[in-house]
């Protein structure tokens, strides 16, 4: 049986910079403040606590003082900048370039579209890290959108400027625009953000899962990318698997054993946690014989 890792899988560039900025902080300090899970991989995190990250929460943020924090990947709306101000806080600001880019676009064309009475659309999760951030831009005033039902919230009269969460499926926003379109009867402007690393992924993903017979999807409980992953992979091998940790790999899924297996991480699983599924699918098919 071939157990094969997808070295293209795992980390996204944004997420590892975060991590190894993190990681370089805490060489000279004994702890640093997160707001959030800085991946949202329970494992990695785990790592990383051990190493000195606490992870706080926005309201933590507000109360705390003369301390040293890190803003991360998915990006902070503007009070976050605030209390930094206000509460003395030194900042290493690890958010993703691509986030930052998306923040600066999203607050030009809201100055914009203040001044023609128009609307802002974002699709994206509710509550979702990134999203916050995003919808700070606006002053929390862009209309979201989490799925096709809500278009009706859109007045079809106002000129409007859509906009997706880096992290959102490139099909369902092709497919959300185009809705829009119907209903709105005014200019619509679409944007593509969704970003390109998760954009080609889902591409990669889809011919990886054909190549095996027996996919492992490794992938953090709280991720939302993990569930969109996991879910482009099961669309093209019913025989997928999503897993937290090697203690979640079924010994019964290698009865009888299957030709392939491919090990496949959202872009907050690390390599690490993909070695040990793999070392873990090993022994389990060693013990089966
Ligand atoms: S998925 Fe893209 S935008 Fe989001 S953190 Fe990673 S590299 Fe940045």
């Amino acid at each position: 049986m071939q157990v094969v890792i997808d070295d293209g899988s795992g980390f996204c560039p944004g997420v590892r910079r975060a991590i190894e900025t993190l990681e370089r902080e805490l060489l000279s300090r004994p702890h640093i403040y997160c707001v959030g899970d800085i991946v949202h991989n329970e494992r990695e995190i785990e790592r990383l606590q051990a190493k000195g990250l606490k992870i706080i929460d926005s309201e933590q943020l507000a109360s705390i003082h003369d301390a040293a924090v890190l803003f991360r990947a998915h990006g902070e709306p503007p009070s976050s900048y605030e209390y930094v101000q206000s509460n003395n806080l030194q900042l290493t600001d690890a958010t993703c370039p691509v986030v930052l880019k998306l923040q600066e676009r999203i607050r030009n064309a809201w100055i914009e579209m203040q001044k023609r009475g128009g609307q802002i659309v974002l699709f994206g999760k509710k509550g979702h890290a990134e999203v916050i951030g995003l919808m700070g831009q606006t002053d929390n005033k862009c209309i979201l959108i989490e799925d096709e039902s809500q278009i009706t919230l859109l007045d079809p009269q106002k000129p409007t400027e859509v906009f997706s969460q880096t992290t959102k499926d490139p099909k369902q926003y092709a497919k959300l625009v185009e809705r829009i379109r119907r209903h709105v009867k005014a200019s619509v402007t679409a944007h593509n953000t969704i970003c390109t690393q998760m954009a080609g992924r889902a591409s990669q993903l889809q011919k990886f899962a054909r190549e095996h017979e027996m996919i492992l999807f490794v992938g953090g409980a709280k991720s939302s990318n993990s569930k969109v992953l996991f879910e482009i992979c099961r669309q093209i091998n019913q025989n997928s698997h999503f897993v937290t940790a090697e203690n979640e790999v079924n010994p019964e899924w290698f009865e009888p054993e299957p030709a392939s297996v491919g090990i496949f991480g959202a872009t907050s699983t690390p390599m690490w946690l993909m070695q040990r599924i793999r070392d873990e699918i090993v022994t389990i098919c060693k013990t089966n014989k």
